[in-house]
């Protein structure tokens, strides 16, 4: 990306983010309990360890510090040897501990790059209970998601608009979801994105603010808009900044304040004693056959693999949007790489499209024989064997898996180029559209189009187009 550095009355903006997101584990961070904290039922998974008993003691979730190491090998990190959790202390109501257990000196990953975004760290902590203060007097709180494993990802202030934003945001949630350790959906609170917003006129970096409670890329974007106006306008009126956290009102489309921005001495931070200092190399957290799993889960990389085959690149935005669909493409083009653009052309419209009309629906994990039956499908496409009509009129059946060959041998729609066969059509097309052929005749070249359109109908899709439209126009110019 190489975006022109916008500026507005001379100054610059300058944006860093940070962004939380829920890691899908199977339980809990430091205790055996499930990782759900969407469950309708509150404060059922809880246990004396993330309810903060006295006497218990955490232990570290292998496979989330996993979760973490792998999106920091999809970015290019450097993956830290030693690593220690922190205490950051503060008192509230949704930290039943009196502090929250996070990573300060020694994140698992420094580093890195996405979208062509330079990240600082990526960290391990534990989420917060959720409170509710909607409820009349007093707040309620739901501890289903206190100790639920949070990673923290923090770019370096180097974007400077709104749609960089955006758009990392939206690649980051990508690359969570492929790699399966988010699901990342922002309106569940599963990714939460913060704004480090200031502008400067002269190149440094001027007073930050920090907008909180974005729920969606669209938020984002306002928000940073709307922070950027307000600061120059109080600059320009020869005010300053106050270095804040403010608040985002999606009803409003403005940002508040909410309180003075602590800064991280106000945590006393401090080693937790509970939990030893592990090495990752050591414990046989980070593997080496890990990282070409990896590669193939990057979006940037799918792009381009999808690039090499030849699609275009609005087809491979829909397959990578939907991995649902990107299954089919690639099982077919595994049987065969010649596929790809047929397989692509109807992935990317023909089932998104049945998809959309609700005549099929086409479920998160797809069966291998599905699979199976739109690769065969494509295949016969590919080989001439189907014309691309019968294959449309055939993919609601083939994506619920009935074999195309069989359907294709039971109902007789092989593609018919015996000229013989096919003669008797066009001599039958013709004669029943005298006045067709006529107009056709004095120059309406269009009228040929429809006239192969009635042959096909006639062989219910199955004559090749190709030879039916040339046995007319040899019928027709005798
Ligand atoms: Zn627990």
């Amino acid at each position: 990306m190489n975006r022109e550095i916008e500026t507005t009355n001379g100054y610059t903006p300058t944006i860093g983010l940070e962004v939380h997101a829920e890691l899908k584990t199977a339980t809990k961070m430091f205790c055996g309990c499930k990782n759900a904290p969407h469950d309708n039922e509150v404060n059922t998974h809880v246990c004396p360890i993330c309810m903060a008993h006295p006497g218990t003691l955490p232990l570290v979730n292998k496979e989330a510090v996993q979760k973490v190491l792998d999106v920091g090998t999809a970015v290019g990190a450097t993956l830290a040897g030693y690593t220690e959790f922190d205490r950051k202390n503060y008192f509230y109501p949704d930290i039943p501990k009196g502090y929250q257990i996070s990573q300060f000196a020694y994140p698992l990953v420094v580093g890195g790059s996405l979208h062509n975004v330079a990240l600082t760290r990526i960290h391990l902590e534990e989420d917060t209970a959720r409170s509710s203060h909607e409820h009349g007097e007093g707040s309620i709180v739901d501890y289903n998601r206190a100790g639920v494993p949070l990673m923290e990802l923090v770019t370096e202030p180097v974007i400077h608009d709104a749609e960089t934003a955006a758009s990392f945001g939206r690649e980051l949630q990508l690359l969570l979801r492929e790699l399966g350790v988010s699901d990342a959906n922002m309106e569940k609170g599963e990714m939460r994105v913060e704004a480090n917003i200031s502008v400067s006129k002269d190149g440094s970096l001027g007073t930050k603010v920090e907008v909180k409670n974005l729920n969606s890329f669209k938020a984002v974007q306002d928000a940073i808009r709307f922070e950027v106006k307000r600061h120059i306008a109080l600059l320009e009126k020869g005010e300053k900044v106050v270095q804040e956290t403010r608040g985002w009102d999606e009803n409003r489309s403005l940002t508040f304040s909410q309180r003075k921005k602590e800064s991280s001495h106000d945590y006393r931070y401090f080693p937790d004693p509970d939990i030893p200092n592990f090495d990752t190399v050591d414990s046989g957290l980070i593997s080496v056959s890990r990282q070409s799993d990896i590669s193939d889960k990057i979006p940037s990389k799918i792009r381009e693999k999808y690039l090499n085959l030849g699609l275009p690149s609005k087809q491979i935005e829909v397959l990578i949007d939907i991995p649902t669909l990107r299954a089919y493409f690639e099982y077919a083009v595994v049987q065969n790489t010649s596929y790809a653009k047929v397989a692509a052309n109807y992935l990317t419209s023909d089932v998104v499209g049945l998809m959309t009309s609700g005549a099929v629906v086409v479920f998160d994990h797809v069966l291998s024989d599905h699979l199976a039956a739109f690769a065969e499908l494509v295949g016969m496409v590919a080989d001439g064997s189907v014309t691309s009509r019968v294959a449309k009129d055939l993919l609601p059946e083939v994506l619920k898996g009935s074999s195309a060959k069989e359907l294709v041998a039971s109902r007789g729609l092989a593609t018919s180029s015996d000229a013989g066969a096919l003669g008797t059509v066009v001599d039958q097309v013709i004669a029943a559209n005298e006045s067709v052929v006529a107009e056709y005749k004095a120059g309406k070249v269009a009228s040929m189009q429809f006239l192969v359109g009635q042959c096909m109908k006639a062989t219910k899709g199955a004559g090749n187009p190709a030879i039916l439209r040339s046995l007319l126009e040899e019928r027709i110019n005798k």
